[in-house]
């Protein structure tokens, strides 16, 4: 009896141990490593499996320094490797300090917590005492003294010092440290309250709060909207001159305007432009479908209710929407069980018969720019289009609460270019979709599941540098989209709800670069 499906997929942030990587994962690896080891048939694994893939999520950051793995051990496969490492209950966590050895068997975890933040600081707790040697991409989580700091600049190249001032109780400062290891430019420490000198120079009064110390021996408050570590991390992440490692520094505008290639058009970040979706049109229904000369079955099927939701709920200009209605209504009538595209493009194109009915030519990209063509544009455009017709369709009181979502489905399904987004996005789609029961949890459902591919995707080479990849919105954009809750960032989804239906509204899309 094998079990073949784990409970954890590739669109966690956890790597799946098999016979096949075990060794090279867990063994001389520079970053420390806790491993779960469980049963996929054990009732309290799957309930711990959410615990663990939100820890994996909440602590993505840290992976230099310390990753989350797993492994199945119900899988006959993975039956020797979990008898090596001396497992007999599920779930069982070990610890694998950096350079483990071969024979290493982890230091067990007992009686771990069961949620994401006291697992979180038990793996601190962990690394601070890791042994020698030291995994090379862990920032020192050690406290910082006046001494240290004074002489700060000598021996570290960094343009910011951030320093998290906060009860030895606290561990916020250890948390953002980690949180920041993967960016350049920027060094974070924490002090306590009890570093008498620096916290009268300073005048700090909130414990925790966070200053930042520059070269030139300025020192200025970090603002942000609650005293709290994602708010930290949201404002020191995108400080001037702070980028992702490995990533070149984003260039002002002034030199951007300097190269054609890198020339932006002007544009506001926090408005949503029918430019991007006209052109996410465009580029959809002439450039992706025609990669598909001959359309039938489930692909047909796909087809026909992404033209009926378009025509529906698009809220473009009269001449679009006359448009994609007299496409729906060709569709509707057309009874063959297979469609060439070129008789679809003709519908597009040949709008003689049909007054006022175009879908404009080319792709003009606003809101949508990457800063290299490589970057955003259609795949930013999709996300947005959805958005916009999932707010559409509950301003409009629809009756089927999941139509919207089970179009956008269908249509990666069957036409999304990139196939391995297709793929995760099912796994997100089988996994809830079918849950949604109202047409303002069907808005949520898509905000947090595109949050969640964000979340995957920070830091990946697709990201672009001058547009990072957040858990969106951020608190400048909604600042009572946020909260935090026994110290814990928490989403507040009424408001979340309202802001999604504003910024996604028709009344608020910008009509800027439009032909
Ligand atoms: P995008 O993520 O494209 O977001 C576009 C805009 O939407 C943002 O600028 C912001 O204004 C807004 N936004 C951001 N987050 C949210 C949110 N949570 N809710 C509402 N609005 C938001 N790429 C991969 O490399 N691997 C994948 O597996 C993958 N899967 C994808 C699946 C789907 C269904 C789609 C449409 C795209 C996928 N992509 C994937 C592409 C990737 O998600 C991005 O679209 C692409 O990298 C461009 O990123 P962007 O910076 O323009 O922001």
């Amino acid at each position: 009896f094998t079990t073949e499906a784990g409970l954890y997929t590739a669109s966690d942030q956890v790597v799946v141990l098999t016979p096949d990587n075990v060794d090279s994962v867990l063994v001389n690896s520079t970053a420390a490593l806790v491993v779960e080891f469980y049963a996929s048939w054990c009732g309290h694994c799957i309930a711990f499996s959410h615990v663990w893939k939100s820890l994996a999520s909440d602590i993505k950051e840290w992976k230099p320094a310390v990753d989350l793995a797993a492994i199945d051990c119900a899988n006959q496969d993975n039956g020797p490797i979990c008898s090596r490492f001396g497992v007999r209950g599920y779930p069982t966590l070990k610890f694998f300090h950096a350079y483990s050895k071969p024979d290493s068997k982890g230091e067990g975890f007992r009686g771990f917590p069961r949620n994401v933040r006291d697992l979180r600081r038990k793996i601190i707790d962990k690394m601070e005492t890791h042994a020698e040697p030291w995994p090379p991409a862990c920032p020192p989580l050690e406290t910082a003294s006046r001494a240290e700091l004074d002489n700060f600049f000598e021996t570290n190249s960094v343009g910011h010092l951030a320093l998290l001032f906060e009860t030895s109780n606290s561990y916020v400062g250890r948390e953002l440290t980690l949180d920041l290891l993967q960016y350049e430019n920027i060094a974070v420490r924490r002090v306590l309250s009890t570093e008498d000198g620096l916290v009268a120079k300073l005048n700090v009064t909130d414990f925790p709060s966070c200053y930042l110390y520059y070269p030139s021996g300025i020192f200025t408050r970090l603002h942000v909207q609650l005293e709290a570590r994602t708010f930290y991390s949201y404002a020191l992440q995108r400080l001037p001159g702070v980028v992702r490692a490995g990533k070149p520094l984003p260039v002002t505008s002034d030199l951007a305007k300097n190269t054609t290639e890198d020339q932006l058009r002007p544009f506001n970040r926090s408005r949503v432009y029918m430019a991007d979706l006209e052109s996410t049109l465009h580029y959809s229904l002439r450039m992706e479908l025609a990669a598909h000369p001959v359309i039938k079955g489930e692909a047909l099927s796909a087809l026909q209710r992404y033209i009926s939701v378009l025509a529906k709920y698009f809220p473009g200009r009269p001449v679009v929407n006359n448009l994609l209605k007299s496409v729906d209504t060709w569709l509707k009538g057309e009874k063959d069980t297979e469609l060439s595209y070129s008789s679809l493009r003709d519908a597009l194109d040949n709008t003689a018969e049909v007054p006022n009915a175009a879908l404009p030519e080319g792709v003009r990209w606003v809101g949508c720019q990457g800063s290299k063509p490589h970057f955003r544009r259609y795949p930013c455009g999709m996300w947005t289009l959805f958005h916009v017709l999932t707010v559409q369709a509950e301003e409009a009181a629809d009756k089927d609460p999941q139509e919207v979502l089970q179009v956008m489905r269908s249509y990666i399904h069957s036409f999304f270019g990139c196939q391995a987004c297709a793929t995760h996005f099912e796994n997100m789609a089988q996994e809830s979709m079918s849950h949604v029961g109202t047409l303002s949890s069907a808005v949520l459902w898509l905000w947090s599941h595109h949050n969640h591919v964000n979340n995957r995707l920070a830091g990946a080479l697709s990201e672009d540098p001058h547009f990072p990849k957040i858990q969106w919105p951020s608190p400048e954009l909604c600042p009572s989209c946020h909260g935090v809750k026994n110290g814990e960032h928490t989403w507040n989804q009424e408001e979340l709800l309202t802001f999604l239906r504003s910024h996604f509204s028709s009344e608020h899309h910008l009509s800027d670069y439009l032909e």
